[in-house]
């Protein structure tokens, strides 16, 4: 391959495994399982957001880990076979914005945090968005608007 050619990641066209490994030494040496649905949701994400490189803080955890980061039981991190969520940012993107790119890619649980945003293929349970509240729960949107996700977020962080 030239050397010049970008090369292609080994999950999809921009995702490699190592990101989206669980970061736990116990899985330094398992199977990276991610669902290929997410995989080709966050490619369409990425294009939204102006093809720029889409970090992944988080991918894959095993139990393990996702209980020491604070995860919900049944996360869309932990394989259950397949991981079908990730924590994702992009430079210069805020969060909201790139939650709002996946709500037109559509069919994609989001959760806005302050620096990242979490995007998931898991159907609606109730809700379809949430948003990160420091040293608290997060704030769902099923019983607020969960139609729309900017209004969801207009609500609940007002004029911000
Ligand atoms: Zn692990
Ligand atoms: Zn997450």
């Amino acid at each position: 391959m030239n050397k010049d050619e970008k090369a292609v990641g080994d999950l999809s066209t921009n995702f490699w495994k190592f990101e989206l490994r669980c970061p736990c030494k116990k899985c330094r040496r398992k199977r990276v399982l991610v669902d290929d649905l997410l995989l080709f949701k966050l490619e369409m994400v990425r294009v939204e957001c102006g093809n720029k490189p889409m970090t992944i803080n988080s991918g894959n955890r095993c139990p393990e880990e996702n209980k020491k980061v604070g995860g919900y039981p049944d996360s869309a991190h932990v394989p259950m076979p397949k991981g079908k969520g990730v924590d994702a940012k992009i430079k210069g993107v805020k969060p909201l914005d790139i939650g709002l790119a996946a709500e037109k890619v559509g069919g994609l649980r989001i959760g806005i945090g302050k620096t990242y945003c979490h995007l998931d293929v898991k159907p609606p349970c109730p809700s379809k968005y949430w948003i990160y509240m420091k040293r608290r729960a997060p704030i769902y949107s099923a019983k607020i608007e969960n139609k729309s996700l900017i209004r969801f977020y207009k609500i609940v962080m007002g004029g911000r």
